[in-house]
């Protein structure tokens, strides 16, 4: 494990903020979250080192699903297909067509998608092997497996380079940021969807929000800490908005909040039928609406561009 100084301002004061363990997969080991002090950005650390991660992501781990040609379920194949175009359309209302670069592609249901909107030619960037793998064979994608530190694109290559649910997993954002904005041409757009610090379930369900993800996330981004990263990367014209839906973010969260309480037995396994039980989802619909409204969404969207200037 690596003890590590504030990724946003590099001070090295905190307090801890939650102690907590490998939820989504179990992972034996306890890990904390700590607030700095003097900018308090929420952050991991000590965090473990490459090697100590690998055991975190394992091959069922949610980015490294099969495809979704490969989906048995028909609702849940058009449940994943409804948020893919949902990810595709934020990115084709700003840039319409082009050439764009996916890092963290995981198995490239996103970039296959966007394949089928007209005029884009895409590329991926995924450093899980299999992962990448199933990418290339299933969907003949171009994808490169590597991190996006040790990435290596001409300067000017892209029109759009998108990171969903990627950027909170990087050990220095921006860094990674600097580096994407080389590869962007000129008034380039930059599209990042992560958890959101400032979103109503980080309030409701606090060390049990799906957001934290510990230890795999390593940065709790709020809009005002992710703007300013932006900006210090050579960024302007910064967006934020939120997507329909966070559902699955919320039942997660709900089934997390659950595991506390092992010891309560039917109740907990009502609780659980309730929530994944699609009358409830559908008449949750006017929440997450209103949470959309006020931009409280367990997911934030976040875009920006590279100024045209190219300086
Ligand atoms: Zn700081």
């Amino acid at each position: 494990m690596d003890n590590v100084n504030c990724p946003h301002c590099g001070d090295s004061e905190r307090i801890v903020r939650y102690r907590g363990w490998d939820r989504l997969h179990h992972v034996p080991g306890e890990f904390t979250l700590v607030e700095c002090v003097c900018c308090r950005f929420l952050y991991l650390s000590p965090r473990p080192n490459d090697e100590e991660l690998e055991q975190y992501y394992p091959d069922d781990y949610l980015s490294f699903r099969p495809p979704l040609t490969e989906e048995r379920s028909p609702i849940r194949r058009f449940d994943r297909m409804i948020g893919l175009r949902r990810r595709c359309d934020v990115v084709a209302k700003k840039v319409p067509s082009g050439s764009l670069l996916d890092i963290g592609c995981g198995t490239g249901d996103f970039l296959a998608v966007l394949e089928t909107y007209r005029g884009w030619k895409v590329r991926g960037l995924e450093p899980h092997e299999t992962a990448a793998t199933i990418a290339r064979e299933k969907y003949k994608l171009e994808v490169d497996q590597c991190r996006i530190d040790q990435a290596s694109y001409p300067p000017d290559s892209f029109d759009a380079v998108t990171l969903w649910d990627v950027l909170e997993h990087v050990d220095n954002p921006r860094c990674a940021l600097k580096r994407i904005r080389e590869f962007l041409r000129p008034d380039g757009l930059v599209v990042i969807g992560v958890p959101n610090r400032d979103s109503f379930d980080a309030s409701l369900f606090g060390p049990a929000w799906a957001g934290l993800d510990l230890p795999r996330h390593f940065s709790v981004f709020s809009f005002a800490h992710l703007s300013e990263c932006l900006r210090v990367a050579g960024f302007d014209r910064v967006t934020m908005s939120n997507l329909n839906g966070g559902y699955h973010s919320f039942a997660l969260s709900v089934r997390f909040w659950l595991d506390r309480h092992p010891s309560r037995g039917w109740s907990t396994a009502l609780v659980l039928g309730m929530v994944n039980s699609p009358a409830i989802r559908l008449a949750s619909l006017p929440y997450f609406l209103v949470l959309k409204w006020l931009r409280r969404g367990s997911t934030m969207i976040v875009t920006a561009r590279r100024p045209t200037n190219g300086t």
